[in-house]
């Protein structure tokens, strides 16, 4: 086991604590680590060993997720052929998840990734020192296949965010104070789906009449005013764009069939 190196700022002031701290977990002594057995390992007095089967089953989580399946696909996968995780008889979507991020399938550990504070179990994001401790388990996933595993969760995580729908966020309603939301309303002629956005759990609960707006005649209406940071929806169908510098515009936005019937010139009010 070797002590190869930590990535905090105050390296030399930590460095005696977190020994001791290492000591007192007995890391240095027994070399390893005082959380519970995680899938793929027992420990078996003092030493780690892998666990065939689960190892196997560690790979092939890593295995199909590079090969382009979710999480949840993955998950779905394993409950069907009746594979049982560590605890419990199911896999959820966080055990895989947590399978995916764990560095001690590469052998590695890294020691304070969590600390306590009040009682709290807090992740540490660089406020203690993090040591990384090389070769402290044996190996089931090498550290191309962790690293390209963490690569392609980034990758899909963006792709996420990218693919939100355009006004995620973005829409207030000016009555109810409600954030909008997309909703899949009833389909055109043409079978594609019609997007509305609404502030429907309150008006389920008649506390708001808002009407819903659809999607492409607010695409319309902002058709010129692409840099907006908010837009406020307010009765009689205006819309206050509120522009990156702080200044409001007014719009009116037109329902579908009104659309058809005539195109009309947006009025800017500012
Ligand atoms: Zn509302």
């Amino acid at each position: 086991m070797a002590l190869l190196g930590s990535f905090a700022e105050q390296e030399r002031k930590t460095l005696s604590e977190n020994i001791k701290w290492m000591f007192k977990h007995r890391l240095f002594e027994k070399g390893k680590t005082n959380s519970k057995n995680i899938y793929g390992y027992k420990y078996t007095g003092d030493a780690c060993e892998i666990v065939p089967k689960q190892a196997a089953v560690v790979h092939r989580i890593y295995e199909e997720y590079l090969g382009g399946y979710s999480m949840s696909e993955i998950m779905r996968h394993l409950n069907a052929e009746g594979i049982k995780p560590y605890c419990g008889t199911k896999f959820h979507i966080n055990t895989i998840r947590m399978i995916l991020n764990n560095e001690r399938y590469t052998g590695t550990l890294m020691l304070q990734k969590t600390y306590r504070q009040n009682g709290k179990k807090l992740i540490n994001k660089g406020e203690l020192a993090q040591y990384i401790v090389e070769d402290a388990h044996p190996v089931i996933i090498d550290k191309t296949m962790f690293e390209d595993v963490q690569t392609e969760i980034s990758r899909r995580e963006k792709e996420c965010e990218d693919n939100k729908p355009f006004f995620s966020g973005k829409i207030t309603c000016g009555k109810c104070g409600a954030t909008l939301r997309r909703i899949n309303g009833e389909g055109g002629l043409d079978g594609k789906p019609i997007y509305y956005w609404t502030c429907r759990p309150k008006r389920r609960k008649r506390e708001c009449f808002m009407r819903n707006i659809p999607e492409k005649s607010l695409f319309e209406v902002c058709s010129d005013l692409q840099d907006f940071e908010k837009i406020i929806a307010h009765e009689n169908n205006e819309l206050v764009f509120i522009m990156p510098a702080g200044s409001e515009i007014k719009r009116e936005w037109r329902g579908r069939y009104e659309n058809h019937k005539s195109p009309r010139k947006n009025k800017a009010a500012d």
